[in-house]
């Protein structure tokens, strides 16, 4: 039998899109060790490992600090059905695709959902939740922290107070801000949240870290009908994560060497460090997009370091353009995603990413992909505009 399947030879694509991002070349190495069992005492070191990084990186002390199989939507699900029982309810902000995903899911999981909308680009306004809270009085509320199909970062230490005053649980998604943007979860008083490893942490897809601290902890162990989810249900895989180290699911081993190596390299450049490096890049492609004429679609003020959402110029065409990046220059950008289909372009500038070199390559790419469609654009201006930012910094 001859062999038609060619070897796999993935292009080397710049990932400047809304994930993943490209993996730190460390993590990668890291991932081609050789396997051992997923209770060898070398492994069972390593989730340690990783859950004490994890708590660095949440900035934490929540003992219930991990990281599920899965990727960031394994971690959404992973706190609604835990956190829910089939007729509580739940309030969920949406301002973007992913917050629409978690009253989805909160409903899948059996909640009675009451929506707090905001327009897309905009932000979740605390006094629209204390509405809700104060009518509802649901058990928990749901916000996403950095909403990657519009390029908002959400305040939350308004909500948290409010959901402190009713009793009630903050679910927060640090899909696209953990490892990018702050995020406190003891300090902000947040009671749960997730993140995945494909954004910020510059890690492949794979895993979904959790953090739980011992208010929603006690809510999920007291719960009075089993989580319908058995493979993300944790009353059972704490306890593989635990002192017990029962056997529940066999653990992506390769996943568990790559969180650990991505998360060393956060912990050796330092957070304070990682998120002004996040922020400056970002300024820089803000202002090289808007000396090319673009303009800015999130909320001015609100905009997120890790993911800058602009709409597509005129006399530009979405898909061709995005396809010509890529297949000239291998880099990826993001489409518009819902409301912004078609019309936004999502850069994103995710951990090992978020560089300066990136941000000149990106710019010089879309003025050559402009020039090469005819569009009339003044030559460098995008790339002096970011120079400025960095010069001045
Ligand atoms: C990417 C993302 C998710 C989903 O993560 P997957 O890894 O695609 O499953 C959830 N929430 C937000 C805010 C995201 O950006």
């Amino acid at each position: 039998m001859c062999n038609d399947y060619a070897e796999l030879k993935p292009s080397e694509r710049l990932l400047l899109g809304p994930g993943p991002s490209n993996a730190d070349p460390r993590v990668l190495r890291a991932m081609a060790a050789p396997l051992v069992g997923h209770l060898d005492p070398e492994f069972l070191q390593i989730m340690n490992d990783n859950m004490s990084l994890l708590r660095y990186v949440f900035q934490t002390k929540n003992e219930l600090t991990m990281a599920m199989s899965g990727t960031g939507s394994a971690g959404m699900e992973t706190v609604f059905v835990n956190l829910v029982e089939p007729g509580d309810k739940v309030v969920v902000c949406v301002n973007g695709v992913f917050g629409q995903r978690m009253v989805d899911v909160a409903q899948r999981a059996g909640a009675e959902v009451t929506v707090v909308n905001a327009p897309w680009g905009q932000i979740i306004e605390a006094a629209e939740v204390k509405k809700a809270v104060e009518s509802v009085k649901p058990k928990l509320v749901a916000i996403v922290h950095a909403e990657t199909s519009t390029g908002i970062l959400q305040p939350l230490e308004e909500i948290s107070a409010i959901c402190k005053e009713a009793d009630c649980l903050l679910v927060v998604d640090c899909v696209t801000s953990l490892g990018g943007v702050e995020v406190k979860i003891d300090e902000w008083g947040i009671d749960a949240a997730y993140s995945g490893t494909q954004k910020c942490l510059s890690c492949p897809p794979g895993l979904a870290p959790v953090t739980f601290n011992e208010k929603a902890r006690a809510v999920i162990n007291k719960r009075k009908n089993k989580v319908q989810s058995w493979y993300l249900d944790l009353t059972m895989i704490q306890n593989y994560w635990g002192q017990e180290r029962f056997y529940h699911h066999t653990a992506p081993i390769s996943m568990g060497y790559a969180l650990r190596e991505c998360l060393r390299v956060i912990y050796e450049e330092g957070l304070e460090a990682r998120f002004a490096r996040h922020k400056l890049n970002a300024e820089a492609l803000k202002a090289g997009l808007k000396a090319m004429g673009f303009k800015l679609y999130a909320q001015e003020g609100r905009q997120l370091p890790s993911l800058t959402t602009a709409w597509i110029p005129e006399g530009v065409e979405d898909a061709s353009t995005r396809k010509f990046l890529l297949n000239k220059y291998n880099i990826e950008i993001g489409g518009g995603l819902g409301e912004g289909k078609g019309k936004v372009w999502r850069f994103g500038l995710m951990g090992h990413n978020s560089t300066e070199k990136n941000v000149l390559t990106l710019l010089t790419a879309l003025e050559a992909a402009f020039v090469y469609q005819g569009k009339t654009v003044e030559p460098g201006a995008g790339i002096a505009a970011a120079l400025e930012v960095y010069k001045n910094k």
